[in-house]
């Protein structure tokens, strides 16, 4: 069971945080920038 992600995505500009628990696959903008995501899938752990 695991079509859950933990995603945290931020943003260089102002620093804004958003952990993603589900993925929408869409593109989170922020300041007029896609964010980067800060942990690339991570899928060691159960
Ligand atoms: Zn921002």
């Amino acid at each position: 069971m695991s079509d859950r992600v933990d995603k945290t995505y931020f943003c260089r500009t102002c620093g804004n945080e958003v952990k993603f628990v589900k993925d929408g696959g869409g593109q989170l903008i922020c300041c007029g920038h896609p964010m980067e995501i800060r942990k690339p899938g991570f899928d060691g752990e159960e």
